[in-house]
């Protein structure tokens, strides 16, 4: 987890093994780490490589942590062949990325690219009262270096799929095109209590009746949008929650994604005309509201270009993918050129002790990776 003694453990490690490469590490004031190798023309902007090295409670040691040692194995590669690159390189760990102990997540890279303020960041708490700028100074990671502001001259986060699409289609590379935008909305359905026994059913102001309904319409909506769009239910709530009542009150989350931002906007749209035709025929008010959105991100033309002629040099089946997760990338596609580079995970499995990935495909991502900053930074 995030800041924990294990954290740290990590960190130095990683901290020791790029000092030892050659590098220099300075840490900012959220605990992002930057190794920066330097090149020829030190005001050049760094060529920079990295991910996170926190995990899920339950694991797995692939996520994150390979774009680390990837950017690492980039660093080590120069220092043993004593190839000095135009621009600095940078291998970067940004902290909290998983939001598991502390919400929201990608939290360092949120605040490096001025998407989320350093002292709210620092002022969060976990479940158990403790704040980010405690954890920070207890594992000795609260740096002096400002938190954003830097410029990156580009940014490239190698990472596992996560997801089966590059197993089942035999590929080595993915080069990521962008990551799906994703809102969330709350629906509160009102209707009235009733006696289950003396309310005959066509009298009644069911607002789970309703709900369930508008559950199967939210199914509907992910179908009608095609193939890209995802559409989830996971949290449902009645009241006053009685064997006996006619629930009078329902709540259910809806977790809507998409590409394109503009489909994406016509499937919330599309929510609440469905949700308040189902409401209005069983005399229900429904109120539709939107807790949370995240635009979609598309990478940098030129990066992806990079990655894909790195994969294409190295001989490499490669296919273009789109993120179904979140990412720091993601983030720092607002502040720099970005680009992503997948490889295969087994089953597609991830947020798992299971999770795991080939040696030659990791070795293949890195590879891509090495070549990919080496045609910015030469
Ligand atoms: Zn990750």
């Amino acid at each position: 987890l995030t800041l924990s003694e294990e954290d740290r453990q990590g960190r130095n490690c990683f901290v020791a093994w790029c000092e030892a490469a050659g590098c220099r590490v300075t840490v900012d004031r959220l605990g992002n780490i930057f190794a920066l190798r330097p090149g020829k023309a030190p005001d050049l902007p760094p060529i920079a490589a990295g991910s996170h090295l926190d995990t899920q409670p339950h694991g797995g040691r692939f996520d994150g942590v390979f774009g680390v040692l990837a950017a690492l194995e980039v660093l080590r590669t120069l220092e043993d062949h004593g190839f000095r690159t135009e621009a600095p390189v940078a291998a970067v760990v940004w902290t909290n990325e998983e939001g598991a102990r502390f919400a929201p997540s990608m939290m360092g890279s949120a605040v490096f690219a001025g998407i989320l303020d350093l002292a709210d960041a620092l002022t969060t708490t976990d479940r158990g009262g403790v704040s980010v700028s405690d954890a920070l100074e207890a594992i000795g990671y609260s740096g002096s270096a400002p938190c954003g502001g830097r410029v990156l001259g580009t940014f490239f986060e190698a990472h596992i799929e996560q997801g089966p699409l590059l197993e089942s289609e035999g590929k080595t590379i993915g080069i990521v095109t962008g990551a799906q935008g994703m809102t969330w909305l709350e629906v509160t359905v009102t209707g009235q209590d009733a006696h289950a026994g003396t309310t005959p059913v066509d009298l009644r102001r069911d607002a789970l009746l309703g709900a369930a309904r508008m559950v199967d319409a939210v199914h509907g909506i992910a179908v009608h949008h095609g193939p890209e769009a995802r559409a989830t239910v996971g949290v449902i709530n009645a009241l006053p929650g009685s064997p006996n009542t006619v629930p009078g009150a329902a709540r259910f989350s809806v977790d809507m994604r998409h590409p394109a931002s503009a489909t994406l906007e016509r499937m919330v749209e599309d929510l609440r005309a469905r949700c308040q035709r189902i409401g209005g025929k069983l005399d229900l008010e429904t109120r539709v509201e939107q807790v949370e959105y995240t635009a979609p991100v598309s990478f940098d033309a030129g990066c992806i270009e990079s990655i894909r002629s790195a994969s294409d040099l190295l001989g490499y089946e490669s296919m273009e993918i789109g993120s179904g997760a979140g990412h720091d990338a993601c983030h720092i596609a607002r502040v720099a050129p970005t680009g992503m580079i997948f490889v295969p995970c087994a089953a597609g499995i991830s947020h798992n002790e299971e999770e795991s990935a080939d040696p030659a495909d990791l070795e293949a991502g890195c590879n891509v990776l090495l070549h990919a900053v080496l045609e910015r930074a030469l």
